[in-house]
């Protein structure tokens, strides 16, 4: 997470606010950044929501697709004061899926973390205190 506290830093400084999510996803030996709102726009996966999909985390995901990352264990790194929304849960697995992966771990700030596994869904195995 410190990666994703100096990289909130340098865009606090660009922007000159604070009211934004980041994510980190990890994958396929690669690493991909995301930001809400980014305007960018991806094919969307069966079972990703819109909303999920302009979120920090679909943001992340969405890029990793696109770059052709797939397969195996992932982890997806979120920084902001809140843990992923309802979009962002309900389009893990779909995410999951059409990345192709065993696992993707979802780590959120103040110690929320879920976690997608093959063949299942997406669950909350831990709340943000
Ligand atoms: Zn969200």
């Amino acid at each position: 997470m410190d990666d994703l506290s100096r990289l909130r830093s340098i865009v606090e400084e660009q922007v000159g606010h604070s009211d934004f999510m980041l994510a980190r996803l990890d994958i396929d030996g690669q690493t991909f950044y995301g930001i809400n709102a980014h305007g960018e726009a991806f094919d969307k996966p069966e079972g990703v929501t819109f909303q999920g999909q302009r979120h920090a985390e679909g943001h992340a995901l969405s890029k990793a697709r696109r770059a052709g990352a797939s397969g195996g264990e992932a982890t997806l790194y979120v920084d902001g004061v809140l843990p992923p929304c309802q979009w962002c849960k309900s389009s893990f697995a779909g995410f999951g899926r059409a990345l192709d992966l065993d696992w993707l771990t979802v780590i959120g700030p103040n110690g929320y973390l879920g976690r997608y596994t093959r063949g299942g869904g997406y669950e909350t195995i831990r709340k943000s205190f």
